[in-house]
């Protein structure tokens, strides 16, 4: 969402006319970056078709929907003109509000902006205004409101009496994420009050997390002592966003309206509370414009309803929005409705003639279905119903031949397979209930919540509980619950309805946002699922109780995270690449995995007996006897060799002849450095700290960073920590970061390049390093740098802050690297080298730029693999050069678990190898396998083939 801040604002501008002024303006959003020069054209062109003067002495002028294509990053510049403008169509104007939007972020900027429209001293105090700060809060949004919806009301719940109603409420409450368990502990003790008609109240603020307003009405009529009892409000209290709807509540008593409550559902709730009497005559219609209500379209409404003579309000149809007044530009701007939406016009039946009424009614919804002055499009109202069946080759595997496939996770398994195929979801259309749809809607909900909860319990941290608190966090998204409810209002099945509002959220994604969110819309499509196959009734096909290889067109995450990991053996997919998110927590759970195998693997009966061989990315189908004895054999050495590499897994890494490599863990969370030394980890290798940035809702500040990091520094005692800083971007988003919408993300604003345009955020990131560390070792590097130019760059502010910070108070024994994943730093080393005190090879994102495979790609990320001679010539140099300096280097990325790279690493002359935790003790047993002769002699056969497949065929013969 677009925010103003003080930065965004330019005081005391001059022009000599509007047109001058609009001027200006472009120049002001071309010089900060957001727009190229030709969107001076599209303001003009905007205010030629009719001006943006909104109220108050503001204008807001922005491009038309053609200029959109020059606008590089979407953002808001506030041009402050003291003596005035006067505006061509008769206005004066001191402040110009001017945006450069993509999409429709205007509209959250005009909705901030309207209730300063209400203001009577804006205009004078917007003029005179001397500092930026007091211009950004002059237009700032007024305090939040609270929340009130479909699901924070409880209604025919069978209660005996107030306090079970009470309590109802406030575990609706919880139930939204509104409030902590506290707060429901703090009501269950206390005496609900009486507010007359039937209603009663209870407060509390101890707990809140968003203030909101919950209603349980009982399922019988019921009494408290001599007055009726219909239901209980339950306010979740902070600052006075609340005031607003206790007002509204305040007026419904007053209007004696309040017994109306008794037996409602949600809809006529929501319609009471948003001030619609109960006698009020109603129309729905949908917003049809392109981009929802902004002021032109706003403005037209404003007049159709004005020519009818007659008081009409309107409100969106969810949610708990006032009903407002349909005359007033600003309260209808300030609706924010977008097309799409439902828009309820109301009239008081009791005050005009009911044919009249009707008309009125009539008149302002064929405003808005004509498009209210502006070209639009019916809303394509198609529902998808139902997944897509997997396109199925039948091609039948031959048996007892290996098959290729993309190595996805380490390991050998052999049982039956077990094929998972992807549940139809049949459901009706059409429901005739809409609060019944609601409610079955609400449970399915719940009980998707409480799956998941479990799920992130039994996931005990770690990237898999991340990503399930991710599905969590979007299954309470309100949104969305607010397009299911649309579409049940409208007579959809809950199904339909949800399943409709699923696909929109996960489309929009992919076509609007930028790619890091779009990539969300898999994880969207997971959390969907779920609560269709509830809704359904359609349970995922139940597992054997014996051990088994899950056969899959591809796992979301979810599913990978609800492995019964003592049964399942093994996976094989038929999608997926190996930096999938699924073969990452395949990893992470150490199950051997094989992805990417074809659909042809779905064809397969279960029961099918199969060899797994994750190492090499290979499976068989049917093996013969003599196959599966050494499979067998294989495995029981493989059991044998894990056995004696976790009794030794606290030795000292080397070689079989005594050359030293050190063998870290890379970590994503603080709290798991203790686990890692547990394995054996001779220190942390990488820890991928914006992993605990993504794990907070804002960015953490000092004191939370320094916690965090002392975490693993405590745990270290005394081993290194080596600490990469924030890496966004890319394949990583952290939505209260968001990055402009890139075409190509992985080449656009990620790591160090997106770090240094907040420095500060860095800065803090840094600070906290130094300061948890103290005498403790620590190494600090900085992701994708491209040369030695973003390194000096942060060495500056590194070098500060150890002048800034008092010794006793910081890091003394610290190192400030970078990490080797652009090609261009390998092939710059040198340069780097003489300034730099250590690299750290990525391999992932060093193979995925040196052979230009996007890592993550479904297709072909079987081909990006990190033993490509390509890889190994950039290490080599990379060495090469750090060795000449006297610098250390580290390979972090998914190679330096690699069987087969480990000497060759090695006889490049890495000196460090972090891998996952659960890789440690099986890399250090590798190292003792060879001698650094062999090592460099594997090294050399590598960087002479032509081809990977021609590196691992060499490696595999010797
Ligand atoms: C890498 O790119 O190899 C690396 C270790 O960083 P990440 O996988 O976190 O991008
Ligand atoms: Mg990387």
């Amino acid at each position: 969402m677009l925010t103003l801040h003080p930065d965004d604002v330019l005081l005391a501008c001059r022009a000599d006319d509007w047109r001058g002024a609009l001027d200006a303006a472009a120049e002001t959003l071309q010089r900060g970056g957001l727009v190229t020069a030709g969107y001076r054209d599209g303001l003009h062109t905007r205010e030629a078709q009719s001006s943006t003067f909104l109220g108050n002495a503001i204008a807001i002028p922005h491009g038309t929907a053609e200029s959109r294509e020059h606008v590089k990053a979407t953002g808001v510049r506030v041009l402050q003109f003291p003596e005035g403008v006067d505006w061509h169509d008769g206005n004066r104007v001191h402040v110009l509000v001017t945006i450069a939007a993509q999409n429709d972020e205007h509209l959250d900027i005009l909705r901030q902006l309207t209730h300063v429209l209400d203001r009577d001293d804006v205009a004078e105090r917007l003029a005179a205004a001397d500092s930026r700060a007091e211009i950004a809060g002059l237009l700032s949004k007024a305090a939040v409101e609270a929340r009130l919806d479909a699901d924070t009301l409880c209604l025919g719940f069978p209660a005996r009496d107030a306090s079970e109603l009470a309590l109802a409420a406030a575990a609706r409450l919880r139930q939204a994420g509104c409030v902590e368990s506290a707060f429901v502990a703090a009501v269950a003790n206390q005496a609900p009050r009486a507010l007359g008609q039937g209603l009663w109240l209870v407060t509390g603020e101890q707990g809140v997390i968003t203030p909101a307003l919950a209603l349980a009405t009982s399922a019988s009529p019921l009494t408290a002592g001599d007055s009726p009892l219909t239901g209980v409000f339950c306010l979740a209290a902070q600052g006075d966003a609340h005031r607003g709807l206790l007002e509204r509540l305040v007026t419904l008593l007053e209007s004696g309206e309040g017994h109306a409550l008794a037996g409602a559902d949600a809809a006529t709730v929501m319609a009471r509370l948003a001030g619609e009497s109960a006698t009020a005559l109603t129309r729905r219609v949908r917003v049809l414009n392109a981009h929802g209500l902004h002021a032109r379209p706003a403005k037209q409404l404003v007049q159709a309803a004005r020519a009818q003579g007659v008081a009409i309000r309107v409100r969106l149809a969810e949610g708990s929005g006032q009903a407002v007044s349909a005359t007033s530009l600003t309260k209808v701007i300030n609706l924010g409705a977008r097309r799409g939406q439902l828009l309820q016009f109301s009239l008081d039946g009791n005050d005009i003639p009911a044919g009249e009424a009707e008309r009125a009614l009539e008149a302002v919804c064929r405003a808005v279905t004509e498009g209210l002055g502006e070209a639009v499009a019916p809303f394509d109202e198609s529902r998808e119903h139902h997944l897509p069946e997997p396109e199925v080759v039948i091609e039948p595997l031959p048996e007892d031949a290996p098959q290729a496939a993309v190595a996805a996770s380490p390991g050998l398994a052999i049982a039956p397979a077990f094929v998972l195929r992807t549940p139809r979801f049949a459901y009706p259309e059409r429901a005739a209930d809409p609060a019944a749809e609601n409610r079955r809607l609400d449970a399915a909900l719940r009980e998707g919540a409480d799956q998941l909860e479990a799920l992130v319990g039994q996931a005990r941290g770690g990237e898999v509980a991340q990503i399930l608190s991710m599905h969590e966090e979007m299954l309470t998204d309100p949104e969305l619950h607010q397009a299911a409810r649309e579409g049940i209002a409208e007579g959809a099945s809950a199904e339909a309805a949800w399943w409709h509002a699923i696909e929109t959220a996960a489309h929009a994604q992919e076509m609007l946002a930028d790619r890091l969110l779009a990539e969300r819309a898999a994880d969207l499509r997971d959390v969907g699922r779920r609560v269709l196959g509830i809704l359904c009734r359609v349970e995922l096909p139940e597992p054997p109780d014996a051990p088994y290889i899950l056969v899959a067109d591809d796992l979301g995450p979810s599913d990978v995270a609800r492995l019964d990991t003592a049964r399942v053996r093994g996976l094989l997919t038929a999608r997926g690449g190996a930096t999938a998110h699924s073969a990452i927590l395949a990893r992470a759970l150490g199950i051997p995995a094989a992805v990417g195998a074809g659909e042809r693997v779905l064809r397969l009966e279960n029961d099918t007996p199969l060899i797994l061989d994750g190492d090499r990315g290979r499976y068989t189908v049917a093996p013969s006897d003599e196959r599966l004895a050494a499979a067998e054999q294989r495995l029981a050495d493989q059991r044998r060799r894990e056995a004696e590499a976790w009794e030794a897994r606290f030795a000292e890494a080397h070689t079989r002849d005594g050359h030293r490599v050190e063998v870290a863990a890379n970590l994503g969370n603080a709290a798991h450095a203790l686990d890692a030394v547990e394995r054996g980890a001779e220190g942390i290798g990488l820890l991928r700290t914006e992993f605990i940035f993504m794990a907070h809702a804002s960015a953490p500040d000092l004191e939370t960073q320094i916690a965090e990091y002392r975490e693993a520094i405590d745990a270290l005692d005394g081993r290194p920590l080596v600490a990469r800083t924030l890496d966004v971007g890319g394949d990583k988003p952290l939505p209260y970061w968001p990055v402009p919408k890139e075409d190509n993300p992985f080449l656009g604003l990620r790591g160090i390049r997106l770090a240094l345009t907040r420095p500060e955020v860095l800065e803090t990131q840094l600070r906290a390093l130094l300061m948890a560390s103290r005498s403790r070792p620590l190494r600090i590097m900085l992701p994708m740098v491209k040369d030695v130019g973003e390194f000096r760059a942060v060495r500056t502010l590194f070098d500060r802050l150890l002048d800034e910070i008092p010794e006793a108070e910081r890091a003394t024994d610290v190192q400030l690297g970078v990490m080797i994943e652009v090609p261009s730093a390998a092939l710059l080393a040198p340069s780097l080298a003489a300034e730099v005190d250590f690299f750290s090879v990525g391999t992932n994102d060093l193979t995925q730029y040196a052979l230009a495979i996007d890592r993550g790609h479904p297709d072909l990320s079987a081909q990006s693999d990190g033993l490509h001679p390509a890889v190994l010539r950039l290490i080599e140099m990379t060495v090469a050069a750090a060795h000449a300096q006297g610098k250390w280097v580290g390979v972090c990325g998914e190679l330096a678990s690699d069987a087969t790279a480990v000497p060759v690493l090695v006889g490049l002359g890495v000196d460090e190898l972090s891998v996952s935790a659960r890789q440690v003790p099986l890399v250090k047993a590798r190292l003792a396998e060879f001698d650094l002769a062999e090592a460099r002699a594997q090294a050399t056969l590598a960087l002479a083939q032509p081809t990977a497949e021609a590196v691992r065929d060499a490696l595999e013969v010797r």
